[in-house]
């Protein structure tokens, strides 16, 4: 038997416990040790960096046109610069 065949589908899988509190009671932007910075003139506006974000941090503003980072809740994790297509986001050292 090889090991694709040992796994249990998700059926068979017991249900996994979940977070009772919702993310937005903690502030977890303070684990970041980098920090994404846009360059607005690069920024194509795309949205890829909005909806890749794990965290939620990154938001459309549809009164000025543009995305805005939620430094409150980002985690410094750098999936928005590597998704990027222009490479408009460096992460930097906080
Ligand atoms: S660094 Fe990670 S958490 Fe922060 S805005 Fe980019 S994708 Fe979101
Ligand atoms: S992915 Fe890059 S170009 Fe697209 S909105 Fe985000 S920063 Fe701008």
């Amino acid at each position: 038997m090889t090991l694709k065949e040992k796994e249990k589908s998700w059926k068979e899988i017991s249900i996994a416990a979940v977070c009772w509190k919702p993310s937005t009671e903690f502030l977890t932007g303070d684990w970041k040790t980098y920090k994404p910075v846009r360059d607005p003139a690069k920024c194509t506006r795309c949205l890829l960096c909005v909806i890749f974000c794990p965290d939620g941090a990154i938001h459309w503003k549809a009164d000025r046109n543009d995305i805005e980072f939620d430094y409150n809740y980002c985690k410094g994790c750098g999936v928005c610069a590597n998704e990027c297509p222009v490479k408009a986001i460096e992460m930097k050292l906080e």
